[in-house]
C-alpha cells in the first residue's frame, strides 16, 4: 500500500486542481454536458475502456490489471445544484446560479486521480477496478437506476463509496453496517371541505380545521404505532388554505415528508397515512386526494464489506479518527447500488478544524477541506487493492477462486 500512499500524495495538487476546475463549471443533474466529457478524456488518456452516456449521462471506465481478479467498482457522483455561490474564493463557480454545494467535484477528482494512480500499478494489479461516474444524483429519480439498467454493475463483485462530509472533521471515516442514509419520501394530501361565510360555520365543512386535526392526527403514527427500536419521521412542512379573516376554507393542501430507514416501516407508513386522512375525512364529512412520491430508498450497507471497509481506515494514513455513526436522515441514490451488488457507503470527513463556521451540505458557502481528497483516494484506493489481493473481504481467504 506503501507505493498507492506515495504515488496518491505525489498527486495531490491534480486532484485540488481537478476539483477546483469542476467547482467552476458546475452542471445541474441531467444537464451534466461538459463533465461527462471531461471525465470520458481523463481516462480515454490513461487507456481505460470507458463508455459514455451510460444511462443517459453517466461515464463508465474499465481498469483491467495484469493479472485475472475479482472486479471492483467504485462510484463517484458529478452534478451540482442550483444554488448561487457565496464563497469567495478564487475557484469560485463562474456559472450563476449554479454551484458545487455538496461535495461532488471533489468525488469526482479523487476518483480520476485514483484512476490513474491505479492505472500506474496495473502491473501487480490482479483484477478489474471499474470506475462509475455518476450523473444526477441530486435530482428524482437520480442517475443510479438508468445506469445500473443499462449495465454499470455487470461483472462486478463489490462496490465503494464515500461522501464527503463536512460534519465531521476532516480526516475522520465514518462508517455503519446496516442503514446509514435514510428513504426519503413526500406525501401530498388535499381536503375537499365546504366554504362559506365565517361566521356560518354550520354551513360548511372548514378545510383548516379538518386538516389541523390531520395533522393532530398522523402525530400519533410514529409515536403509537411504529415499534419505538425502529426510527421514522413524518413532518407536515407545508399547510396551504385561503387566508382571509372572515372566510371559511374550501380546500387545504397538505404536504410532508416521511424519512425511514427500513422498508418495511416505509411501506407501512405509505398506507397508515392514508387510512389517518380517510379517517379523519369521514369523521369530518370530507373528501380527500391522497399522494405519496417516493424518492430514494436508505442506503443499506452489507455487514461484511462494512466492516472490511473500518478495518481498512485504520491503516489509511490521514485517517486520524474511525467512527461507527449514527444514521443520517438524508437521502442517497447510491442506496441502488447496494440493492445489486454487496458493498458500502461511508462519509470522509471534510471539515477544516480551523474554520469559525461550518456550512452545511446544500449551502451557498458551503465548502470542504481539501485535504480530505487524499484520504477519501486513499481510502478507496486501499480497499480496492486489498479486496483483489485477497480475492473477498475476508483477509487471508484468498483461495483459487480467479477464473
Ligand atoms: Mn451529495
Amino acid at each position: 500500500m506503501e507505493k498507492l500512499y506515495e504515488k496518491l500524495q505525489e498527486h495531490y495538487e491534480e486532484m485540488v486542481e481537478i476539483r477546483r476546475y469542476l467547482h467552476q463549471h458546475p452542471e445541474l443533474s441531467f444537464e451534466e454536458v461538459e463533465t461527462p466529457k471531461y471525465i470520458a478524456a481523463y481516462h480515454e488518456k490513461l487507456g481505460h475502456e470507458v463508455r459514455t452516456g451510460v444511462g443517459g449521462r453517466g461515464v463508465v471506465a474499465k481498469l483491467k490489471g495484469a493479472k485475472p481478479g475479482k472486479t471492483v467498482a467504485l462510484r463517484a457522483d458529478f452534478d451540482a445544484l442550483p444554488i448561487h455561490e457565496e464563497n469567495d474564493v478564487p475557484y469560485k463557480s463562474k456559472v450563476d446560479g449554479k454551484m458545487h454545494a455538496c461535495g461532488h467535484d471533489g468525488h469526482t477528482s479523487t476518483l480520476l486521480v485514483l484512476a490513474k494512480v491505479l492505472n500506474s500499478m496495473k502491473d501487480e494489479l490482479e483484477g478489474t477496478v471499474v470506475f462509475i461516474h455518476q450523473h444526477a444524483e441530486e435530482y428524482q429519480p437520480g442517475g443510479a437506476i438508468a445506469m445500473i439498467e443499462d449495465g454499470c454493475l455487470e461483472g462486478v463483485d463489490v462496490i465503494f463509496g464515500t461522501h464527503l462530509w463536512v460534519t465531521s472533521p476532516q480526516g475522520e471515516i465514518r462508517y455503519r453496517t446496516g442503514p446509514i442514509m435514510a428513504a426519503a419520501d413526500r406525501f401530498e394530501v388535499t381536503i375537499q371541505g365546504k366554504g362559506g361565510h365565517g361566521a356560518q360555520p354550520h354551513l360548511t365543512k372548514d378545510a383548516i380545521v379538518i386538516g389541523s386535526q390531520l395533522v393532530t392526527n398522523l402525530q400519533q403514527l410514529v409515536s403509537r404505532r411504529v415499534d419505538p427500536l425502529e426510527s421514522a419521521v413524518i413532518s407536515v412542512g407545508a399547510f396551504e388554505a385561503v387566508n382571509a379573516f372572515n372566510v371559511i376554507a374550501d380546500t387545504a393542501k397538505l404536504t410532508g415528508t416521511v424519512r425511514t430507514f427500513n422498508d418495511d416501516v416505509r411501506n407501512f407508513l405509505e398506507k397508515e397515512i392514508e387510512r389517518v386522512v380517510k379517517g379523519t375525512c369521514v369523521m369530518t364529512d370530507a373528501e380527500y386526494t391522497y399522494q405519496f412520491f417516493r424518492g430514494y430508498p436508505a442506503v443499506v450497507n452489507h455487514p461484511d464489506e462494512t466492516a472490511f471497509v473500518a478495518e481498512v481506515a485504520k491503516s489509511v494514513p490521514g485517517v486520524t479518527n474511525v467512527t461507527e455513526c449514527a444514521p443520517e436522515m438524508g437521502g442517497e441514490d447510491y442506496a441502488y447500488y447496494l440493492q445489486h451488488v454487496k458493498g458500502t457507503f461511508f462519509f470522509t470527513g471534510a471539515q477544516d478544524p480551523n474554520w469559525d463556521v461550518t456550512y452545511p451540505h446544500h449551502h451557498p458557502k458551503f465548502n470542504i477541506d481539501e485535504r480530505s481528497l487524499l484520504v477519501a483516494a486513499n481510502m478507496l484506493g486501499t480497499a480496492t487493492l486489498q479486496f483483489l489481493q485477497h480475492g473477498s473481504v475476508h483477509s487471508g481467504s484468498k483461495t483459487e477462486t480467479h477464473s
